[in-house]
């Protein structure tokens, strides 16, 4: 049977600030998506941090009209409840007045597979709070490139031909298909600056999907600062994909992503389990892992995949680098970068109030002429 996983997610509000869903807003949520249960097979419904995921199987295919508009009302009706208990960033990533056809380009980051359901059809779904789809790229690195991550990757067959890696430039809104293992070192390039390039699908050489990712960056719709584009992806799991345990496990060393407190600085990704608030200790970025069996569409689960006692200790791992990293306050690379930073307001107020104060030099400038060309020492 051919079956379409869609995961769909967007935050419509938080409880005194980018925290957590309240229970009226889920249950607004809930209930649209109930009442309309009759396009899709099965669903689940959660959240991390601040953000809704609505988790949908049907057979419609990827980009449905019908499913994105489902979701679409459902995040509009959270948002008549946010307003309605004054939570903070009521609609936030519903970026534009009405549903036009595909939800992609509107603010909730969207994740979808279509495929032929194997009999022991395996996934999980990894959501992400308080930073953006470019926080996949290493632990995707992890999942099909770094066989010292995945042992998967020289010993299950058809992990070891490569698989079909496309990147998209999420700056021009362009898409490359690179292929393992002649692309590697191209494809690291890339990996290299994930707020530009970010990996939006992994399928295999014979043409099997293996992984989306959502890659919509807000300010490149609102023009400015609105909120993280907190990422969604679906991984398939077992069999020709990489196992359940190699999946998760890349999570394991928290690297630091761009994020967190007014998404301008960079911390450690904490796995944390379902439905976890975003902590107030500066919104260390995190991440859940729903790992889920399907059948007929049929979803059973989600078990929460880091919510066993090893993962404890990777808690305290990110709570350390976390607090290393704060105590370089806002002093780069504490912070992002200036491009990055330049979608927010007060950043810009300030460069011109700098950039106002500055005046030529009087005395001798050749020390300061750009050479014409900079020559490779090798
Ligand atoms: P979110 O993107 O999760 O809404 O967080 C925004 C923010 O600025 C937190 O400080
Ligand atoms: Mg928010
Ligand atoms: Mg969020």
């Amino acid at each position: 049977m051919k079956i379409t996983i869609s995961a769909i997610k967007a935050d419509v509000g938080g409880i005194g600030g980018h925290t957590k869903p309240s229970d009226g807003l889920l249950d607004a949520v809930r209930k649209t998506i109930k009442n309309n249960r009759d396009l899709l097979i099965d669903h689940y419904i959660g959240y991390c941090g601040d953000d809704v995921h609505i988790i949908m199987t049907h057979t419609k295919g990827v980009d449905n009209k019908d499913i994105h508009q489902l979701a679409w009302t459902a995040f509009e009706e959270g948002t008549k409840v946010a307003k309605q208990e004054g939570l903070y960033g009521a609609g936030q990533d519903l970026l534009k007045d009405s549903f036009s056809g595909n939800i992609k380009g509107m603010g909730p980051g969207v994740a979808e597979l279509e495929f032929e359901e194997r009999p022991n059809e395996a996934f999980t779904v990894f959501a992400a709070d308080k930073t953006e789809p470019g926080a996949f790229n290493y632990p995707f690195y992890r999942m099909f490139i770094d066989g010292l991550s995945n042992t998967g990757l020289i010993i299950n067959k058809s992990l070891a031909e490569g698989v079909i890696i496309n990147i998209m430039d999420v700056e021009e809104g362009k898409i490359a298909e690179l292929t393992l293992w002649e692309d590697k070192p191209t494809i690291e390039a890339a990996l290299m600056y994930p707020g530009r390039y970010v990996i939006a699908t992994v399928n295999t050489k014979d043409g099997e999907p293996i992984v989306s990712s959502s890659t919509d960056r807000l300010h490149n719709i609102a023009g400015t600062y609105v909120g993280k584009d907190d990422p969604i992806c679906i991984v398939r799991t077992q069999k020709k994909f990489p196992a359940t345990e190699e999946v998760g496990s890349v999570f394991n060393n928290p690297h630091y992503v761009a994020g967190n407190t007014r998404g301008s600085h960079h911390m450690p990704l904490m796995p944390v389990k379902l439905n976890s608030a975003a902590t107030i200790d500066f919104c260390i970025p995190i991440v859940i892992a729903l790992v889920f069996s399907v059948h007929d569409g049929k979803l059973t689960g989600p078990f929460d995949g880091f919510s066993t006692a090893d993962w404890d200790y990777i808690r305290q791992i990110a709570t350390q680098k976390a607090l290393a990293m704060r105590s370089q306050g806002f002093i780069h690379p504490a912070t992002l970068v200036p491009s990055e930073l330049e979608y927010s307001e007060g950043y810009k107020a300030r460069m011109e109030k700098l950039e106002s104060k500055m005046k030529p030099l009087k005395d001798d400038k050749s020390s300061f002429q750009r050479k014409e060309s900079y020559e490779d020492p090798d």
